[in-house]
């Protein structure tokens, strides 16, 4: 099909050149942008070490990476951490394997200059997509006549504003763009470390290498950031594509899984999912609190749960959480606690899901967002804390847990069971949820044909092919 496709439209003497960074959100997202961009007949190459190449294919849901045979993963051999990887921090702050092996990443630079400048020879063109944390491949592409860099953005637009104003360029106008928004001053520095912050400034020198933005957000949900992101950058293209999860799933060919079952049995609606991204471990006393106050909420839920690790599910330690004696049992029925990795999207997807616990990682967003479910908001760091803003505030499908500046003490169970009821069976919850599914409905337009996220990407697609 590659070969028909080529011979007719005659562009694949361009080759995409992937550059994820190796953290689950964002190794999905720019997976899913390499089945889209692959799926329109453009060669290309996904980078990274082995294992997180595997990461990334072994757990991108609703669809099978070994089917598209125009993908290759490219893994290069180069350490994961720069140290041994670090102790687990249950404190539920930011998660402190994250520079290191992001700092270990940058080692990709050399091999990916190697492949690129072979690729240059071969073909007419050679396109980069990157995270935007990954711009040191900006550059590269700069040293080659024939290459071109784009950013992936893989946050909100509406977080990316924040980045621009804090780490890029720093000036009041800046800052006075967000206020004439009515979008109150939240902090950058403190929902980060100082590690983070010196990598983020190093990946700043780089970033004007770029070509062009892309984000893997909405005209629906986030026009106007977009907007004014589009303003104060003239002379960068700027696509906005998400979302890039798949919005349908074919219930006959979902992944066997114990909750999707347990999920047919409940009624609509009925159903809170409880899950804290790839990244966060939760502290004893904090399984405990949130343990009581799911059961003291009398809701159904699905509860993911992982214990004490470096960080990262694919690499979890063996053990088990410590629940308060007997939870388990008392729950039965109720609920269902899931160790393992869960089908996520199709969770979100199910009409039993009426709401959804989470840390807001920006793809659990999107999911999400574009299932119709609204969010029970309890941020804990990066650009988590923006991305409450925009869905309790702005967007107003969801309610804040608790505020991420508070995070010394575990929540309590008090109001961990009053949110879960206000969002489940309160009348404002209701009203959330309504908004939620009209809003779920207009994101889904986005991607469907003729909608503003199509209609970009093919721009983009032409726009690289040319
Ligand atoms: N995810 C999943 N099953 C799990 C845990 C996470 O499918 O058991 C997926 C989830 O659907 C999302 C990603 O992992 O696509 C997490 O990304 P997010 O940006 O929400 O959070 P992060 O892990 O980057 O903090």
């Amino acid at each position: 099909p590659l070969k028909d496709y080529v011979s007719k439209i005659g562009i694949c003497d361009v080759v995409v050149v992937v550059v994820p960074i190796p953290a689950q959100g964002h190794l999905n997202q720019l997976l899913h942008l390499t089945r889209l961009i692959a799926s329109r007949g453009l060669p290309a190459y996904f980078i990274g070490t082995a294992t997180h190449n595997r990461q990334a294919k072994d757990r991108v849901h609703g669809w099978d990476p070994s089917t598209i045979s125009n993908i290759h993963f490219q893994d290069f051999q180069i350490p994961e951490y720069i140290t041994p990887p670090p102790e687990p921090n249950l404190s539920n702050k930011f998660p402190n394997h994250l520079v290191p092996t992001f700092e270990a990443s940058l080692n990709l630079r050399e091999p990916l200059g190697v492949l690129l400048r072979a690729l240059s020879t071969t073909y007419r063109r050679v396109v980069i997509v990157h995270d935007s944390t990954m711009s040191f491949a900006a550059e590269e592409a700069s040293f080659l006549s024939n290459a071109e860099a784009y950013c992936f953005n893989p946050c909100a637009a509406f977080s990316t504003l924040y980045y621009i104003w804090a780490v890029v360029s720093q000036t009041a106008d800046e800052e006075e763009s967000l206020l004439q928004l009515g979008i109150p001053r939240l902090s950058f520095e403190d929902s980060t470390t100082q590690e983070m912050s010196v990598f983020l400034a190093r990946n700043k020198a780089w970033w004007s290498f770029r070509t062009g933005d892309l984000y893997n957000t909405c005209d629906a949900l986030e026009g106007r950031f977009i907007n004014l992101i589009a303003q104060r950058q003239l002379d960068k293209k700027l696509w906005a594509i998400g979302p890039l999860n798949p919005i349908a799933f074919d219930s006959t060919r979902a992944p066997p899984h114990k909750c999707l079952e347990w999920l047919d049995k409940q009624p609509p609606n009925s159903v809170i999912y409880v899950s804290f991204g790839t990244m966060t471990s939760l502290s004893d006393d904090q399984i405990a609190e949130l343990a009581i106050g799911l059961e003291r909420s009398e809701q159904k839920f699905i509860w993911v749960l992982r214990y004490a690790d470096i960080g990262d599910i694919y690499k979890e330690k063996e053990g088990k959480a410590p629940l308060p004696d007997g939870f388990e049992e008392r729950v039965k029925g109720v609920g269902m606690i899931v160790r393992d990795w869960a089908p996520q999207p199709h969770i979100l997807a199910h009409s039993s899901t009426g709401g959804f616990m989470s840390h807001c990682g920006w793809n659990s967003c999107m999911e999400s967002l574009s299932m119709g479910v609204p969010i029970a908001a309890w941020s804990m760091h990066s650009d988590q804390p923006r991305n409450t803003f925009l869905i309790t505030e702005v967007l107003k499908v969801g309610l804040v847990v608790s505020e991420w500046a508070q995070r010394e003490e575990p929540v309590s169970s008090d109001t961990i069971e009053s949110s879960i009821r206000k969002l489940m069976v309160s009348e404002e919850g209701n009203m959330m949820r309504k908004k939620a599914r009209e809003l779920g409905v207009a994101v889904r337009q986005s991607v469907s044909e003729g909608g503003s996220s199509t209609t970009q990407l093919e721009s983009f697609i032409t726009h690289i092919s040319r």
